[in-house]
């Protein structure tokens, strides 16, 4: 098989994008890119057709003039308009392409307004030139950014800085309860769990409510422990907050299956000598009994993944807990992490291909002959080519509604992934069965 050049139908997404979701996660963030406007118009456009919520990216809005001389007017007017408009308590200033390219210094841009502006809003820049890294680590070098912003050596507390990854509204809410029934309120950085699955409004209001509080990030450097979910962040934001604030860092798989989601609730009530609430055992007991049920349509089927690195791996050693035959676990993701963040999380490591691009990947799940691919929409026309189920899963989701309240971590969003793939597995079996249905 020959491998293509990685630009056919691409894994990997703009880094500011993942930049612009972690700002959107603090509460009174806005993004704003330096750049042209169409970075900021694609990167809407993407969010919002998977969150589907008001997503709003400003933009200093480069022209002819700014790409040849610098944007320091355009990134000074576009602050400026933005804090008429939005009022907010922190932007986030990320870079694009362009930018990079040209040779932009946006801190010491910002801090030239920072000193016509002395009371503006919290400015915190981040470095996202998209030929070097993906939407993932766009949103790793977002959270790390704003950790080295605010993360300072001070009295402990009892609390731990949790670092999530780029996970779903509802999975951040259930690490949250997880947390809470370990005994622990965990600074969550980000948490757009709000802010992008909210309520209907009757009114429009520039910034949406929820996010992880300027005062929370103040708190982060008396936190007891960093934990990182996901061995392939690169930056790891757990490792800044050690460099900024002492604080002992830990890095762990996503909490996805039984032995994952034990290590997360070990880790955590580890660090306070806390005890886990007897719901966390009564959830992990009714998931145990769910793979006694389906552990017989599960057991042998082939099953190829495709994801951002972290999700691939948790997917990748879930998989191989209920019995599938982990074929293929393809990414976009170049950490140099994937294998081994597969054979951590109990997977087959050497299933794991980094660095590939959608058409590669269609060609690689064509080879390994799956039952079943899990992955994100991008992954449809592959799928409707070899004729293979689809299980949705990861980013982005935008041929079908729902993707922000997909929960995937946990004893119980392991239970509702596992639900919807033995399912799937049942119904290709009844489709290709002259019967068509049966009693299970
Ligand atoms: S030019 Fe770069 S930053 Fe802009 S949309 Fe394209 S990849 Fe993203």
């Amino acid at each position: 098989m020959t491998m293509r050049d990685p630009t056919t139908n691409p894994c990997r997404l703009c880094a500011p994008l993942g930049a612009s979701l972690v700002f959107r996660g603090i509460s009174g963030g806005m993004p704003l890119l330096h750049g042209g406007q169409g970075c900021a118009t694609y990167i809407r456009r993407y969010l919002i057709s998977h969150f589907r919520e008001p997503m709003d990216v400003a933009s200093s809005s480069f022209g002819e003039q700014a790409a040849v001389f610098g944007g320091e007017p355009n990134l000074h007017a576009g602050l400026d308009n933005l804090i008429r408009q939005y009022q907010p308590a922190l932007v986030g200033v990320a870079t694009t392409c362009l930018a990079e390219t040209i040779g932009e210094d946006v801190p010491a841009m910002l801090r030239r307004w920072r000193m016509q502006h002395p009371d503006g809003p919290e400015l915190v820049p981040v470095s996202t030139p998209s030929y070097q890294g993906s939407h993932v680590q766009g949103f790793h070098a977002a959270v790390a950014a704003l950790v080295a912003h605010f993360a300072e050596p001070m009295a402990l507390e009892r609390t731990v800085a949790l670092f999530p990854g780029m996970i779903s509204p509802a999975d951040l809410r259930h690490l949250r309860e997880i947390a809470a029934g370990c005994g622990i309120e965990p600074i969550l950085v980000p948490d757009y769990a709000d802010t992008l699955d909210g309520p209907t409004l009757s009114e429009w209001t520039p910034l949406p409510t929820g996010g992880t509080t300027i005062a929370d990030l103040r708190r982060l450097g008396g936190c007891r422990a960093g934990i990182q979910l996901g061995r392939c962040a690169d930056p790891d934001p757990a490792a800044v907050l050690t460099a900024h604030a002492g604080t002992p860092a830990s890095t762990l798989g996503l909490p996805l299956g039984v032995r994952s989601t034990d290590a997360f609730i070990q880790a955590l009530t580890g660090i306070l000598g806390t005890v886990p609430a007897p719901w966390l055992a009564a959830e992990r007991g009714r998931l145990l009994d769910a793979y006694v049920d389906g552990h017989k349509y599960a057991a042998g089927a082939r099953v190829a993944v495709v994801a951002d690195e972290d999700l691939a791996a948790a997917l990748a050693g879930w998989l191989t807990e209920i019995g599938c035959r982990v074929v293929l676990v393809g990414s976009g993701g170049r950490s140099g992490r994937l294998l081994s963040a597969v054979a951590a999380a109990g997977g087959p490591g050497d299933a794991a291909v980094a660095d590939q691009d959608h058409a590669a990947l269609a060609d690689l799940i064509a080879a390994a002959q799956p039952d079943l691919l899990i992955g994100p929409s991008k992954c449809a026309p592959a799928a409707r080519a070899l004729d293979l189920p689809l299980v949705r899963c990861g980013f982005p989701i935008h041929d079908r509604l729902g993707a922000q309240r997909l929960l995937t971590v946990g004893y119980r969003g392991t239970l509702r992934l596992f639900d919807e793939v033995v399912n799937t597995l049942l119904a290709r079996k009844q489709a290709g069965s002259e019967v068509g249905h049966a009693y299970l």
